[in-house]
């Protein structure tokens, strides 16, 4: 670089282009063209980007920035420190006023050497601006040559660029991939742990099942040896059991013929106790103490025996009064403390029979409010029950326990009225304008029917139960038509009773039957007269007959008058052959009932003398 030519800002003059021209040659024409230029327009610096050599690589793309107006040279081409000089124009101003004041106007001579020093100053300033030129050209063509050079860099960094951008594209599309699968790496790690666990967890039940493995094989192995003893147990325990089978088969033969063994017994010792029995119950007074009850004597060690007694005062008053006692005695007497428990544990006897096969009747004979409906029905509680519900729960349990020995059970219950020798169903729930009349029939030597009449099966007591709170109803309905209708009136429970064993092919067939009878009184002839005079006949009719035919069977007589009346042509099939009888005298404790309860032990104790009669010619 040229000294001279960075030092120089003065513009070129056009008057001395010619000078320089000559000396550049061919190779200062860039420089000459743009000279000219400058000739044509108002001297003016050019822009320093065009000079100005690129110190590193710029942006390509980026518009040239214009030099500022100080002098392009001094800022491109600057001198190294030190070598700084003067511009021209300062040089030529000092060479002008150096030494030389202000000429006076007359002064040519002197104004003229001062235009020629100062032509010749200017003169050696074109030479150095020439000169300045001249190493500006040489500047700009180095300049060119390095611009051409730094567009090729920039070219090539171009290019470079693009490849770069290319890369970093493609780099960017890496990253994203990376990225991407950082993230799936991520999610697989996640994965992985998750399965860690997972597989440390599983390692861990495999191993618990692993030792409880070993301890089912260890159990499975003692259970082998166990089964195999046991195996050889269960051939002993089969042996046995086939032993044991036909021990029960042979014990069941023999259960059987004990139980058949039993009945006979059973029987046996109802006839030996007399297949008529009579039972006496004397009612307890309603109000009062039981202890005035005087003319009843009941021995205390004796309870089958019962004194009636009486005072009879002298007609005459002369004699001393006499007491008139009656001795009764029957099967047994129950005394006005007697539960209906203890009354019935003598029937209950009686009740298996008909289990068992045989015919059994019970009756409840005396005068109205004696307790007959008491002793066969009772009250609503329990411990209350008459003979009818206690009988039919003992049936019913009976039979189901006799249902193991194979024995099956049917039970069918019907209840009935005799009232004025005509009979009325108790067990109709039809209008009651629609019943119809009813007739014994006799279908075979063993059966007795009734026509129209309601025979009801029943399966459990319950059922019983409700049979019998229906007679109830029939009857209470019965008694506001006519006055106490029930007391003049008989009811017969009846509940037949099939079994069977078809393994032993054996049947049997029964009846129980339960009677409350009408009201034994007698009413003075004087006093009844029409429909009460009827009633009272029938009713007596059919007592008296009652007793006539139970005397007959106690007798073993040929004949027997069952169809004297409708209440021992409905009862024959329980009356006579192997069939047992029992009756109930039932007496009132009052003293005014004294003529009454008399007449009935009395009627009792006819039928009683005549069973007694047959039971000693048992005995024989
Ligand atoms: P009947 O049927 O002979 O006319 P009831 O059985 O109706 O007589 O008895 C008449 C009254 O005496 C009823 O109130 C009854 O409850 C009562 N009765 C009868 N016998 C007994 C007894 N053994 N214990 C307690 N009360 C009785
Ligand atoms: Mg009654």
């Amino acid at each position: 670089m040229n000294k001279e030519n960075t030092s120089s800002r003065l513009p070129v003059m056009s008057g001395k282009r010619a000078l320089t021209s000559s000396t550049d040659g061919e190779q200062q024409q860039p420089a000459q063209k743009k000279m000219r230029k400058v000739d044509a327009e108002p001297p003016r610096f050019k822009p320093a980007a065009s000079v100005a050599p690129p110190r590193r690589p710029v942006a390509i793309k980026a518009p040239v920035k214009p030099l500022r107006p100080t002098g392009a040279a001094t800022v491109a081409f600057a001198p190294s420190r030190g070598d700084h000089k003067r511009p021209i124009a300062a040089i030529a101003k000092a060479t002008a006023g150096s030494g030389v004041s202000r000429r006076p106007g007359w002064d040519l001579k002197g104004k003229v050497s001062d235009m020629e020093a100062k032509v010749q100053t200017y003169q050696s300033k074109v030479k150095s601006v020439n000169q300045e030129n001249d190493s500006l050209k040489d500047s700009i063509s180095k300049a060119q040559k390095r611009e051409f050079e730094i567009r090729e860099e920039c070219n090539r960094i171009k290019k470079r660029l693009g490849d770069c951008e290319e890369e970093l594209v493609k780099l960017a599309t890496v990253r994203d991939d990376l990225e991407q699968t950082s993230k799936e790496r991520d999610g697989l790690k996640k994965d992985l742990n998750k399965l860690t666990e997972e597989h440390k967890v599983l390692e861990g039940l495999r191993d618990h099942l692993e030792s409880e493995l070993r301890n089912v094989q260890t159990q499975l192995s003692i259970q082998t040896s166990a089964l195999g003893r046991c195996q050889d147990s269960l051939k002993e325990c089969q042996e046995m059991v086939r032993n044991l089978e036909e021990t029960v088969v042979r014990q069941r033969e023999e259960l059987h013929f004990g139980e058949m063994e039993r009945r006979k017994l059973h029987n046996t010792i109802q006839e030996l106790k007399g297949n008529i029995r009579v039972f006496c119950r004397v009612r307890p007074l309603l109000t009062g103490n039981q202890s005035d009850i005087l003319h009843i004597q009941l021995p205390a060690h004796d309870n089958k025996a019962l004194t009636l007694a009486k005072v009879e005062e002298s007609h005459t008053g002369r004699t001393a009064d006499t007491q008139k006692s009656y001795n009764f005695s029957f099967d047994r007497v129950f005394g006005p403390r007697a539960t209906q428990n203890e009354v019935f544990e003598e029937i209950s006897l009686l009740v298996q029979s008909a289990l068992d096969g045989y015919n059994v009747c019970c009756f409840a004979y005396g005068q109205t409010g004696s307790g007959k409906t008491f002793t066969m029905e009772g009250g609503e509680m329990e411990d209350m029950w008459g003979v009818i519900p206690r009988a039919v729960q003992q049936i019913f349990k009976s039979a189901k326990a006799l249902c193991e020995q194979g024995w099956e059970y049917t039970f069918t219950a019907s209840f009935v009225e005799i009232y004025n020798e005509t009979l009325q169903d108790l067990l109709y729930t039809g209008k009651p304008n629609k019943r119809l009349e009813h007739e014994i029939r006799k279908v075979s030597n063993t059966e007795i029917t009734v026509t129209n009449l309601t025979y009801q099966k029943v399966n459990n007591e319950d059922e019983v139960h409700n049979l019998i709170m229906l007679a109830n109803q029939n009857r209470s309905t019965a008694r506001t038509c006519m006055n106490d209708h029930s007391s003049r009136s008989h009811s017969v429970f009846q509940l037949d009773i099939e079994g069977e064993n078809s393994d032993r092919d054996t049947k049997c067939k029964s009846i129980l039957c339960l009677v409350d009878l009408a009201g034994s009184e007698r009413v003075q002839k004087s006093q009844s007269q029409g429909e009460r005079f009827k009633e009272m006949t029938a009713i007596n009719s059919s007592l008296t007959n009652l007793g006539i035919v139970i005397a007959a069977l106690a007798n073993k007589d040929s004949f027997v008058p069952y169809r004297n009346s409708k209440l021992t042509y409905l009862l024959q099939n329980c009356l006579g052959g192997n069939s047992k009888t029992l009756m109930f005298v039932n007496i009132s404790p009052e003293e005014e009932s004294f003529s009454e309860s008399l007449n009935s032990l009395r009627f009792a104790s006819k039928v009683n003398d005549c069973v007694i009669g047959t039971a000693s010619a048992n005995r024989k």
